[in-house]
């Protein structure tokens, strides 16, 4: 099989719905964003032997490639239109590329986002995803926007995926699918478009993420360690180590925003209707930098914040 059948068959899914012309000219035409509305462009990129091991799942390397990429777009309240996918592969592996795009047509499809091209080429496997979403004008949830006084929320539960890191083999079901097929929170961050002042996906950690709002918006953060939505499988772990696999362990693609006290009905409104938990973990103070407090109320050290390829 050769680069052009391989395109062909499994990315070429006929007439762009999206677009004047899709895949299979030098570029594709998109159609600009209707008048109102902006354009929101993010990239995120998964290499082999560092995002996922070799002999990973295709389904679930297929569904996280685009998945990390929606979460982007959810934490901005922006729609998903369409995606590009740049692919490097050691051989055309019909088997391995069935799976991957199984797995990435199935989230693609649900989000009405369109594969509209890419780029293939022989190489050690990595994939890079670039999506496009709409979001109205001024309307973005951006990181710069956390007020002082502040609620801070977050979606779902924390945990479950660095857990599934932390036990191996010795993983359960529940935690292996949190790291593998992450469900990106496109419906809650359109729906606190007007309700949330500054939002992150958490890919990172909380506390590494939130750091990045605080910097951002030049204000400090407190997080109540007790309020905390961790993943149920913590609790089999030893106590001293549940705050750093909660707090910095990532990979959950959960949405942290922060948002005006008097909008604390609505948005618990939108958690019920999306049958999401959101949990308010501590606010937005004046200053500088993320405290996790404890039951008492006293600052928590913690051995690490964040993920970082550098550090
Ligand atoms: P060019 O040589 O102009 O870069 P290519 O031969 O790389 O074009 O690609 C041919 C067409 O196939 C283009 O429309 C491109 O967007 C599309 N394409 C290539 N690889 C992929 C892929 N992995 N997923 C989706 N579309 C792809
Ligand atoms: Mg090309």
């Amino acid at each position: 099989m050769g680069e052009f059948e391989l395109i062909r068959r499994f990315f070429d899914r006929g007439p762009s719905r999206r677009c004047e012309l899709g895949i299979g000219d030098d570029c594709a035409i998109l159609r600009p964003p209707a008048p109102g509305t902006t354009l929101a462009v993010a990239t995120d990129m998964l290499v082999e032997g560092r995002h996922f091991v070799a002999g990973a799942d295709p389904v679930a390397v297929g569904h996280k490639a685009l998945a990390v990429n929606l979460s982007d777009l959810a934490a901005m309240g922006a729609r998903p239109l369409a995606f590009t996918l740049g692919l490097a592969l050691p051989q055309a592996d019909e088997r391995w590329l069935e799976a991957f795009t199984t797995g990435m047509f199935a989230l693609a499809d649900r989000h009405e986002c369109e594969l509209i091209g890419g780029d293939t080429t022989r190489g050690p496997r990595a994939i890079c995803v670039t999506v496009l979403g709409e979001v109205p004008v001024g309307v973005a949830l951006r990181r710069d926007r956390a007020e002082p006084g502040d609620d801070l929320w977050v979606s779902g539960e924390l945990g479950g995926a660095a857990l599934a890191i932390h036990l191996g083999a010795r993983a359960g079901r529940c935690e292996r699918a949190r790291l593998d097929r992450p469900e990106p929170r496109v419906a809650l961050g359109i729906a606190l478009r007007h309700l949330a002042r500054a939002a992150i996906d958490i890919s990172d950690g909380l506390t590494g993420d939130l750091g990045h709002i605080c910097e951002r918006s030049r204000v400090g953060a407190e997080v109540d360690w007790p309020a905390l939505p961790c993943a149920p499988g913590l609790g089999a772990l030893p106590e001293e180590d549940r705050p750093g696999i909660a707090l910095a362990g990532g990979d959950d693609y959960e949405l942290l925003f922060s948002a005006a006290p008097e909008n604390r009905s609505p948005i618990e409104a939108i958690g019920a209707r999306l049958g999401l938990p959101l949990t308010r973990i501590g606010r937005i103070v004046a200053g500088q930098g993320v405290r996790v407090l404890d039951a008492r109320g006293r600052p928590m050290t913690l051995a690490r914040s964040a993920y970082d390829h550098f550090a």
